[in-house]
């Protein structure tokens, strides 16, 4: 099959994950799949210790931290278990006797990390918009911290719910830990706010399989010995993230996106794309009577835009069916909320979000 064929056959994916990748990134890992470089082999077929992983594992690992500006007093991580460990290894690594944390609630995936925290430690969840369906971010500033927690916790990007933080709290001495699963290279940020930065890989940087941790040098002491050797950040720290066989596919695959990231720009770059791609829709929605989004205007996510058709569910499933149908594919939003989510990740060209906007005004057209 030629290539355009592939391509032609390619749809608007507005999947929330795993999620689109560029389609130049795909095209070298397919040309580059059974003989990767002067290996005569696949990149799944050799040794992780070879030096030609190493090169593949050590890029990506530096062109991380250009991309994001990361100081040299932090460590970048490879893990397996996605987000999802993190929401259990973070606690067992920071969590003080006596020293709640202090997690900021706006959505399902910071419940679940709170769910974890709970079971090792005390954690105060007290300032959430969970009363509200978490339809917006809540005020959160200096005066808010709680200077004797172990730390602070939030969620960038609330996948589920459609909201993102604007900014972040200057939290001095307490670290501030943040899941930036769903938005992490979509915008610059200033990494040195942060404790800790984690993320899995499948909206943003490539395929699942493979977990990014960020994690200020100093805070590394606090991890006891104690732990299981697998579950103490310093063992990935003093093994390069290869304690065990990482995941070599997925850590190629994120390196050949950061290499096409950076070759287009960088953060800068994709940011004004991204900002653009969101506005366009939410300025459609805004402007139509059709379709409604009901997260506050502050709070709104430049990555998962949430919306409804006058809470009609059975129109939203012809939606979801006749988008599908013309090649719109990820539409449908999470069971926990219902209604309509397009996911409008960095890989997400422009063209999609276009094509999404002619799809919504021709069905708008047929329904009202
Ligand atoms: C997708 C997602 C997760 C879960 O990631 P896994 O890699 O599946 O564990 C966690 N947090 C956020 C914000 C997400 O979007």
């Amino acid at each position: 099959m030629s290539n355009t064929a592939v391509t032609e056959k390619r749809i608007h994916n507005f999947s929330a994950g795993p999620a689109v990748l560029p389609l130049e990134v795909l095209e070298t890992a397919q040309k580059e799949l059974t003989c990767f470089k002067d290996e005569g082999a696949s990149v799944m077929e050799i040794s992780h210790r070879s030096a030609a992983f190493e090169a593949v594992i050590f890029g990506a690992r530096d062109r991380l931290r250009r991309l994001m500006n990361i100081p040299e007093n932090y460590e970048i991580l490879f893990m397996q278990g996605g987000a999802s460990l993190q929401f259990c290894m973070i606690p067992m690594n920071f969590l003080e006797d006596g020293k709640p944390v202090q997690a900021i609630n706006t959505g399902a995936w910071t419940t679940k990390a709170i769910k974890e925290i709970n079971k090792q430690g005390s954690c105060d969840s007290s300032l959430s918009s969970e009363a509200d369906n978490f339809r917006y971010i809540p005020k959160f500033t200096t005066e808010d911290v709680n200077a004797n927690a172990s730390y602070v916790y939030i969620t960038s990007n609330n996948t589920i719910a459609g909201t993102q933080w604007e900014n972040f709290p200057d939290t001095n001495d307490v670290p501030l830990v943040c899941d930036m699963s769903s938005d992490i290279l979509s915008r610059n940020i200033d990494v040195s706010k942060f404790g800790l930065i984690f993320a899995g890989a499948q909206k943003n940087i490539g395929p699942s399989g493979v977990g990014i941790v960020i994690v200020r040098k100093d805070l590394l002491q606090k991890s006891k010995d104690s732990l299981p050797t697998f579950l103490n950040y310093n063992t990935h720290v003093k093994n390069d993230s290869m304690f065990n066989t990482p995941p070599t596919f997925a850590i190629y695959m994120m390196g050949l996106v950061l290499e096409w990231l950076e070759d287009n720009g960088g953060i800068s770059a994709i940011q004004e794309k991204n900002e653009k791609k969101a506005a366009k829709l939410y300025d459609f929605i805004d402007n139509s009577e059709f379709y409604q989004c009901k997260v506050k205007k502050d709070s709104r996510s430049n990555m998962n835009v949430v919306f409804r058709i006058n809470d009609d569910e059975s129109l939203e499933k012809a939606f979801v069916s006749e988008s599908k149908a013309k090649g719109l594919n990820g539409l449908k939003g999470h069971r926990l909320v219902g209604g309509l989510r397009a996911s409008i990740y960095n890989n997400l060209p422009e063209e999609s979000v276009d094509a999404l906007i002619s799809f919504m005004k021709d069905f708008q057209e047929k329904n009202q």
